[in-house]
């Protein structure tokens, strides 16, 4: 039966159109209690389910039971559905065959889990303008200021790893959730490489936006997480060399991870194949499930009509704000460096989250504000320390985030804009 072959689990239908998310026609009420149709404008914080994703869910729900413990039909069916997701997600990021993937809850797992399989005496090396999911599970790593162009960053990184001796690690973001700007991974990679050190990049922001293929680029761990990805919720990935991962304690202690457990407290015996020793207890199959569909969906489509799309939508969103009074773009390393499709700005001389609840109130637009649990980079930019053009003092409230992806349309961008304008001008 279909338990025995995995490769007979139904994933997502490879389609080449461009898959539509749930949720497209949602109204939401604005002031006066009239309802308007909703522009989201959030996807960097959570991107809406696409339809491939809730149809893979909805045929794993009828029959389910616990994964690598069972017999019976279900669990059979469940393990094949949880190790075909795990082998689409390898596939997605072009994994080299012996690296590990391992499934966590999200991206800060995923590096909390790398932080704890890190040899003795591990030096980490992370840039300030990190999310404070890779910037904060290395409370003594050595971190090095947001750099004023690319090349900077590669320079800097060469330096410090210069001066560590024994085993080191560089972290770093593949595409910023504040600026929506690329980082030069490769470039990194190799310099990580040249000194022996390891590189583990934070893919979040870059995964629902662009290919990422881990061997091409010579990356030692990526994480990311899929409710970004158009799949929710509860489910990343960390995926990578398997050596530091199958030497490791477990990072948590349970059923699954050990492969013996006598009567004597330390009579045990951890599995050191590496995905089992980090993923005790029953996993989330559904979360890893909605992750394998989601990727699978993005490869069929190929690559080329989403950038296509989201690079028109981009433009049109920058050129508005350009056209504002008031409105500044935050940005690392200036206006023409390649990004994702999220766009940070702030409105002179008003609060952000003032800003925020206005466009939600009276135009039912949803974006985020704040420093988007980047509190140092965001400080940064507003203290004009990136390659923006004047205006704001440190301490301001933070900043407005607009991100796009599919689903987004040039009317939600252009609703956006007008009403910014007439918020600006008030
Ligand atoms: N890294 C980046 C670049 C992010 O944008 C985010 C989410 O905002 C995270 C990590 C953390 O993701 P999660 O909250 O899913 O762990």
């Amino acid at each position: 039966h279909a338990a025995d072959d995995p490769a007979a689990v139904p994933v997502s239908a490879g389609s080449r159109e461009i898959p539509a998310v749930l949720g497209a026609d949602l109204r939401v009420p604005v002031k006066g209690g009239r309802l308007v149709p909703y522009a989201n404008l959030d996807y960097a914080a959570s991107a809406p389910c696409l339809e491939p994703v809730s149809a893979a869910v909805a045929a794993a729900l009828p029959a389910y039971s616990s994964v690598h413990r069972g017999a019976g039909y279900a669990s059979q069916l469940t393990t094949a559905r949880y190790e075909q997701a795990r082998h689409s997600v390898r596939a997605f990021v072009g994994a080299r065959p012996d690296d590990a993937l391992i499934f966590t809850r999200n991206t800060t797992d995923a590096m909390n889990l790398l932080a704890r399989c890190l040899p003795e005496g591990t030096t980490v090396v992370v840039f300030d303008s990190e999310h404070h999911a890779s910037l904060l599970p290395w409370p003594r790593a050595v971190r090095l200021a947001p750099p004023a162009f690319p090349g900077e960053a590669v320079r800097a990184a060469d330096e410090a790893l210069a001066s560590i001796e024994g085993p080191a690690l560089l972290v770093v973001t593949a595409a910023s959730n504040v600026t929506g700007e690329l980082w030069p991974i490769a470039g990194l990679a190799h310099i990580a490489h040249r000194y022996g050190a390891r590189i583990a990049v934070d893919a979040a922001q870059l995964v629902p936006h662009r290919r990422l293929n881990l061997t091409a680029l010579d990356l030692d761990y990526v994480a990311f997480s899929g409710h970004k990805l158009y799949a929710p919720f509860g489910a990343g990935a960390l995926i990578g060399r398997p050596d530091w991962l199958a030497r490791a304690e477990p990072y948590l202690r349970g059923g699954g991870a050990v492969r013996a457990v006598g009567d004597a407290p330390d009579l045990l015996e951890w599995s050191d194949d590496p995905e089992a020793r980090h993923e005790a207890g029953t996993p989330n199959v559904l979360g890893a499930v909605a992750l394998a569909a989601a990727c699978d969906a993005l490869n069929a489509t190929g690559w080329k009509p989403l950038i296509r799309e989201e690079k028109r939508l981009l433009a049109r969103l920058r050129a508005g704000l350009a056209t504002i009074e008031g409105v500044r773009e935050l940005s690392l390393w200036g206006p023409d460096h390649p990004r994702v499709g999220i766009v940070s700005f702030t409105v002179a001389g008003r609060d952000a989250r003032e800003v925020a609840e206005t466009l939600a109130a009276e135009h039912g637009i949803g974006v985020r504000d704040g420093k988007f649990c980047a509190h140092p980079f965001v400080r940064h930019l507003l203290s004009d320390g990136g390659a923006g053009d004047g205006g704001c003092e440190d301490g301001a409230t933070g900043a407005i985030r607009a991100s796009i992806g599919i689903g987004s349309t040039a009317e939600h961008v252009d609703r956006l804009i007008e009403a910014l304008r007439e918020i600006a001008a008030r």
